[in-house]
C-alpha cells in the first residue's frame, strides 16, 4: 500500500482541478513492480471471494486486471470500446457517458466469454463520474453475470461516481482516495 500510496503521491501529475495523470506508472509507461502491489492489494480485498472470472475495459484497465488475476488465477476480459472484425457480432453492450467528449459510446463484450451465472469481479483504474463502472455493470446485468466485486486503483471522491454508485446499491472498493486536486495539490484520504 506504501509503495502505490507513495507512487501516486510523488509521481502524479494535476491537470486543471480534476484530472490526475498517472502516465508514468498505470496509463502510458508501467511501473510492473507498482502494478504488482495493486494485484496483491485487490487480491487482499477480494481473495475470499469466489471469482470465475475479471472483467475490465480497454484500454488501461488491462495491465491492472491482469496482473491482479495471476493471484486470483482466473481469466480477464476486457470490454471493447471499437467494433472491429476482430469482435464477435454478437455482444453484451454497455454505454459510457464521456464526460470530456461529452458523447455517449458502447462497450462491448462477445457473448461466449461472458454468460449467465459466471461470477465477475470488476476491476478499473479510476472511478470518476462512475460511468465506464456503470457500463460494465450494464453489461453484467444483460449478461445475467453475477457482479461479485467492484475495485478501482485510484477514486477521485470528489466527483459524482462514488454516490451514484452507491445510490444504485453497488459499493465501490478503492485502494487510493483522492480528496482534492485544487491548487495542482494531491490530497489522499488516509487508509
Ligand atoms: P468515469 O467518469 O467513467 O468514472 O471515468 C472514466 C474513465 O476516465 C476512467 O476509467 C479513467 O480511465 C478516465 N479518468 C477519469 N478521471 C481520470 C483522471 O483524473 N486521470 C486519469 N488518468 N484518467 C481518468
Amino acid at each position: 500500500y506504501e509503495l502505490l500510496r507513495n507512487t501516486v503521491l510523488e509521481q502524479g501529475r494535476v491537470l486543471g482541478d480534476d484530472v490526475l495523470k498517472v502516465d508514468s506508472f498505470l496509463n502510458h509507461q508501467l511501473d510492473v513492480r507498482v502494478l504488482n502491489a495493486i494485484g496483491k492489494l485487490f487480491y487482499q480485498q477480494f481473495g475470499a471471494l469466489e471469482i470465475d472470472k475479471i472483467l475490465t475495459a480497454e484500454v488501461s484497465g488491462i495491465a491492472i486486471a491482469a496482473i491482479a488475476a495471476q493471484y486470483f488465477q482466473v481469466p480477464v476480459v476486457f470490454a471493447k470500446k471499437t467494433l472491429s472484425k476482430n469482435l464477435d457480432p454478437d455482444t453484451w453492450e454497455g454505454s459510457v457517458y464521456s464526460y470530456t467528449k461529452q458523447q455517449t459510446y458502447q462497450i462491448r463484450v462477445a457473448k461466449r466469454y461472458l454468460g449467465k451465472g459466471e461470477k465477475i469481479l470488476i476491476l478499473d483504474d479510476f472511478l470518476a463520474n462512475g460511468q465506464a463502472i456503470k457500463g460494465m455493470h450494464q453489461i453484467l446485468e444483460e449478461s445475467e453475470a453475477v457482479l461479485m466485486g467492484t475495485g478501482v486503483v485510484i477514486e477521485k471522491s470528489f466527483q459524482a461516481g462514488k454516490e451514484m454508485l452507491r445510490d444504485q446499491g453497488v459499493e465501490v472498493h478503492s485502494l487510493i482516495k483522492v480528496t482534492s486536486l485544487e491548487g495542482q495539490q494531491i490530497q489522499l484520504r488516509e487508509k
